[in-house]
């Protein structure tokens, strides 16, 4: 397979969008991001690495850290999570809090910030410290130990938090938060602030393309449960567009507001591209465009 030839085809795809879109601005720091720049890199399961234009530019990870929490939350405390939280599409902004009141404070998915609020909640039970946790696994995953998390977006998000805090408090006034809110929204904050390269969160989602099996070969997760991972990716990790994500690109994927989106193909790598321009959605519309072109291209796909 020819990796370095299917990459650049996918860029050259996704030139005519780039620039189309504007970065994120709810959160200050983010809207800063050059609207132009994108890259892309593919980690197989065995290690091996390809990568095209800024794939070694670090970004902000965002909502792409909600997939790492979810699985250290399941290695750590076991399926009794999903009693805190569901696994259904919501059908809903990615922040919205309009079906937290009927359902109890039970959010509707990992991947929506309600969900991820729970997870990290979860996490900081389990750890001592989620912000931690998702740091060390990235780098350990990796071997990038300059993976840290960007203070200042991590300041900008607090500031501008008021509806993440919402979610938070409405949910402990369910019980579905054992830690105090502002806790688990520094952690949440923490982990979204992560800056990361499409090389980084290439390897690092290794382990859902090996089921289960970190870098070095030891098992993070049961196969089990590295399959359940990928359906609600597939089903909830592209926000209220996984319909369209995955009628275009096909494959269990989880976006993030800093313009990445890191693919999985189960048994043969992970793919992740990154241009900060977003659709109305929240979703990198360069990075779904090159994500879309290298699957219609190569044997990448679970179908
Ligand atoms: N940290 C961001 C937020 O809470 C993450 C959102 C996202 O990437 N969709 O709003």
């Amino acid at each position: 397979m020819d990796y370095e030839a299917l990459l650049e085809h996918a860029r050259a795809a996704a030139r005519p969008v780039l620039g189309r879109a504007a970065p994120a601005d709810y959160i200050p720091a983010l809207a800063r991001a050059d609207p132009q720049a994108f890259g892309m890199a593919l980690a197989t399961v065995d290690g091996e690495v390809h990568g095209v234009g800024q794939w070694r530019t670090p970004f902000s990870v965002q909502s792409v850290s909600k997939l790492f929490a979810l699985a250290l939350a399941l290695a750590h405390g076991g399926t009794a999570l999903w009693r805190r939280v569901g696994r259904e599409p919501s059908g809903n902004p990615f922040n919205s809090l309009i079906q937290l009141e009927s359902e109890q404070g039970i959010p509707r998915n990992p991947f929506i910030n309600a969900g991820a609020l729970v997870v990290t909640d979860a996490l900081l039970s389990l750890t001592g410290d989620a912000r931690a946790a998702v740091v060390d696994f990235l780098r350990e995953e990796t071997g990038n130990p300059g993976i840290s998390i960007d203070a200042a977006v991590a300041a900008s998000e607090a500031g501008h938090g008021h509806r993440n805090a919402a979610l938070a408090h409405f949910m402990a006034s369910f019980g579905n938060l054992h830690n105090p809110v502002d806790d688990v929204l520094e952690h949440y904050f923490a982990h979204c602030s992560i800056a990361a390269d499409c090389r980084d969160l290439a390897l690092a989602g290794g382990f859902l393309a090996r089921h289960g099996l970190r870098a070095d070969g030891s098992r993070l997760l049961s196969r089990s449960d590295a399959k359940r991972i990928n359906a609600v990716l597939l089903t909830c990790g592209t926000y209220d567009a996984a319909g369209e994500f995955a009628y275009r690109v096909g494959l269990p994927g989880k976006s993030g507001v800093g313009g990445g989106i890191l693919a999985i193909v189960p048994g043969r790598g992970a793919v992740c591209a990154w241009s900060p321009g977003l659709d109305a959605v929240g979703n990198s519309v360069g990075a779904t465009a090159a994500l879309e072109d290298f699957t219609e291209r190569s044997d990448w796909s679970v179908f």
